[in-house]
């Protein structure tokens, strides 16, 4: 695609640096031209065709980048922030989390979902991936946002096969009636909860609907030593072992957290080309462990960044998630060579849309991509001088520095302000269901 002079375009950005995570990387002083959702040039400024655009901005001073990806979240769970803190995984699981979403209402989720699509966009995620119970509700936030997102309706058993089953025939309703919505926006997968929530016997029909629909799996896998101790006593392997065993494991697989693994494990996830999700806040908050992504990563598995439920987090802020994602690899290993600022900064955004299965759409600012692109202002005191775009990324922004985001073309937060929701309402109704969930 050829930009020509005189040609018509949506949408043009001019000025700006550009981190375009493609083998250009890095363009100071650059423009991004974008139509019919796409991008269609970027590079130099002094070498763009002169063009007459619908919309131009005056990037000066700012860094234009792709969208972050958040590949594991329950975005809902907004609701619970700040609720059941300093609790290990599972009794936080069982005792607080459980109970409270099973109070849960199909408008509860909607605020809920909305609240956090709010935080994601004003922090400069433009992608995220999300599994929970009223998943149609989720989408509509989605719809209603601007946000792109592959959601999946949760899959839980828990020794109870006729729930297995209903959650299961939900998740097949939804995959087939929201793939596609919100203009192409939102993929639908299927999301059975983890192993030792579903039986192996729903996890194989999961594997045959899912290979038969053509779309993915996300799953939680190895997040909790001692749910792994009881199934390597039942079963006399490891989960990885177990889902490779049934079949479950392929390319279209997302596993969220992959915290205790063996060597073998980790080989059968790269053999496998399972895609992993890498939550270090979340996982830290719980006590849990730090997943072993640098050895992951040598092998040449895929990861990503997810902040998991915002319950566990408490923030969908990717920034801060990405700064904490180098800091516990080097910590782990007690080795600061490990995950260095570019790596980490590729892991957020064309690391997170490979997770997806959707790197030929996304996760880089490339002519012929859509255009997710947000503008993140450098002129601020924390983020100066500005010597090391990956250094200033990772340890010193804030999602709060995030000016502009752009999904398919459309501008949905400009100067930091959100363009396309009452943001006073979706605050005020998000706090007063949540407020609601406690007292029932
Ligand atoms: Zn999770």
């Amino acid at each position: 695609m050829i930009l020509s002079t005189g040609e018509e375009v949506d949408l043009l950005i001019r000025d700006c640096a550009i981190l375009t995570l493609d083998h250009a990387h890095f363009i100071t002083q650059g423009a991004i031209a974008v139509k019919d959702k796409k991008i269609i040039y970027v590079g130099r400024k002094d070498s763009l065709p002169r063009v007459k655009a619908e919309r131009a901005i005056d990037a000066h001073g700012k860094v234009a980048m792709p969208g972050m990806v958040n590949c594991h979240t329950h975005v809902a769970m907004t609701l619970f922030r700040g609720l059941a803190e300093d609790k290990p995984l599972d009794a936080w699981l069982r005792k607080d989390i459980w109970p409270l979403e099973a109070k849960l209402t199909w408008e509860d989720v909607y605020w809920g979902a909305l609240l956090g699509c709010v935080e994601m966009l004003k922090t400069g995620t433009t992608c995220f991936a999300d599994m929970y119970f009223y998943e149609d509700a989720v989408a509509r936030a989605v719809e209603d946002s601007g946000l792109r997102a592959v959601l999946a309706q949760g899959i839980i058993e828990l020794k109870t096969p006729a729930l297995g089953k209903e959650t299961f025939k939900q998740s097949i309703d939804f995959v087939q009636n929201f793939h596609g919505a919100a203009e192409g926006r939102i993929r639908t997968w299927f999301g059975p909860h983890a192993v030792y929530s579903c039986s192996l016997e729903l996890l194989r029909e999961v594997r045959r609907a899912a290979s038969e629909k053509n779309v993915g799996i996300h799953i939680h896998l190895a997040e909790s030593s001692e749910q792994a101790e009881k199934l390597y006593k039942k079963y006399g392997v490891s989960e990885t072992c177990l889902l490779e065993k049934i079949g479950v494991l392929g390319s279209d697989v997302l596993a969220a957290h992959c915290i205790f693994l063996s060597k073998k494990d980790m080989q059968l996830l790269r053999k496998h080309n399972v895609k992993v999700g890498y939550n270090p806040v979340a996982n830290a908050k719980l006590g849990t462990a730090v997943s072993p992504i640098k050895e992951l990563m040598d092998l040449g598995v895929h990861v990503g960044i997810g902040t998991d439920g915002p319950a566990s987090n408490n923030s969908l802020d990717m920034f801060w998630n990405m700064r904490f994602a180098a800091l516990a690899q080097k910590l782990r290993y007690k080795d600061a060579t490990v995950m260095n600022t570019r790596k980490v900064v590729e892991m957020a955004t064309l690391g997170g849309a490979r997770t997806l299965g959707l790197e030929n759409m996304i996760g880089s600012i490339e002519v012929g991509k859509r255009a997710d692109i947000i503008l993140v202002d450098f002129n601020k005191p924390h983020l100066k001088p500005f010597h090391d775009v990956h250094a200033n990324l990772v340890y010193s922004t804030c999602g709060s520095d995030v000016d502009i985001v752009i999904i398919d073309g459309r501008i949905l937060i400009e100067k930091g302000e959100v363009k396309v929701l009452d943001e006073a309402k979706v605050m005020s109704e998000a706090e007063k269901r949540a407020f609601r969930l406690i007292s029932k």
